[in-house]
């Protein structure tokens, strides 16, 4: 099986990049902070802080969740219950940048993103895909882009989906409060793996982008 692992800050445009990667490669792709928001969506259905470390212990050994692959695309299952529109909120992000710090987190959703890659070619996305995750990957990049073209972009598709309710000042805070979170953290900060291969996109447009990781992956995978 092939993997490729594509970690990165918030906003880089990893999960557009990669889904349009995955399907002209037929990979399955696999978007792993869905599982950190389903974590996070359930600490605050059930009225938990992301501080109280011991409830949301107790409170995963009654959780299930699974990842489901719908003709290739992905859903995530809280308990039985579709939850991938409810995910993406900012309340959601936010609790998952910080729920997502605690080991007891971290390794409750390990086996689950393992499992996937034994099964199929994948091209998984997050921030300890190629560190932690999956060492042994074929391919590792890490995709960036400076925080105020990924504020500018997050803004452009709220403005596209007529639903703007942040400013771009309030994107990029928390853009920039979500990096400082998510790469200073004890356990699995994001942060490149030693052989992953770096692509910036803040210059590049979509097309571009997906030019560029396609060629790493096969100049890797020729090797
Ligand atoms: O990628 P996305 O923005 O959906 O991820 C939500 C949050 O989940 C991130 O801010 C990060 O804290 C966490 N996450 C993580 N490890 C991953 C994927 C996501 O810690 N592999």
């Amino acid at each position: 099986m092939i993997a490729v692992a594509i970690d990165g800050p918030a906003g880089a445009g990893k999960s557009t990049i990669a889904k349009m990667v995955a399907k002209k490669l037929s990979y399955i792709y696999v978007d792993t902070g869905a599982l950190y928001r389903a974590v996070a969506l359930c600490t605050i259905q059930n009225g938990i802080l992301s501080s109280e470390e011991e409830k949301i212990t107790a409170m995963l050994k009654h959780t299930v969740i699974e990842l489901k692959f719908i003709d290739n695309v992905q859903r995530v299952f809280l308990n039985g219950e579709d939850v991938s529109d409810k995910i993406r909120t900012s309340e959601v992000s936010m609790t998952a940048s910080r729920t997502s710090a605690l080991p007891v987190v971290r390794s409750f959703l390990l086996d689950l993103q393992r499992d996937i890659a034994v099964k199929n070619n994948i091209l998984m996305d997050g921030r300890d895909i190629g560190t932690v995750v999956l060492p042994d990957a074929q391919v590792k990049i890490f995709l960036t882009a400076s925080p105020e073209c990924r504020a500018k972009r997050r803004y452009n598709d709220y403005l596209v989906a007529g639903n703007v309710s942040e400013s771009y000042e309030d994107i990029l805070k928390d853009i920039l409060q979500r990096d400082y979170q998510d790469s200073h953290r004890a356990t699995a900060p994001l942060k490149p793996a030693q052989d992953s291969v770096t692509v910036d996109t803040s210059e590049d447009t979509l097309e571009e982008s997906v030019n560029k990781i396609i060629a790493v992956i096969e100049s890797k995978l020729r090797k």
